[in-house]
C-alpha cells in the first residue's frame, strides 16, 4: 500500500471516505468513485480516483460497487423474504 501524503506539510492523509461516488452531478453516465482523504495538519483535502472500486461479491461473485450492496443478493434476499 502506497501511503498519501500532504503535498504541503508531508503529513499522512487520513482516509475520510472510501469509493465516494462522484460524477453524476457533473457527467451524464459515467460515474466515478474517489477517495477522500484528509490532511490532520492543514485539513487540506485530496480525493484520489479509487482504485478498489468495484468488489467481488463473495456470495455470488458479482463485481458491484464497495459502497453498494450487491444487487443480486438484495434481490435474493428480497425473494427469500416473500417466502
Ligand atoms: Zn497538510
Ligand atoms: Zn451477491
Amino acid at each position: 500500500m502506497s501511503e498519501k501524503l500532504c503535498p504541503v506539510c508531508n503529513k499522512e492523509l487520513v482516509l475520510e471516505e472510501a469509493g465516494y461516488p462522484m460524477g453524476s452531478a457533473f457527467l451524464k453516465s459515467d460515474r466515478i468513485h474517489v477517495d477522500i482523504y484528509s490532511c490532520p495538519e492543514c485539513h487540506r483535502v485530496e480525493l484520489f480516483q479509487a482504485n478498489s472500486d468495484m468488489v467481488k461479491c463473495p456470495k455470488c461473485g458479482t463485481l458491484h460497487s464497495a459502497k453498494e450492496e450487491c444487487a443480486i443478493c438484495a434481490l435474493n434476499k428480497a425473494l427469500d423474504g416473500e417466502r
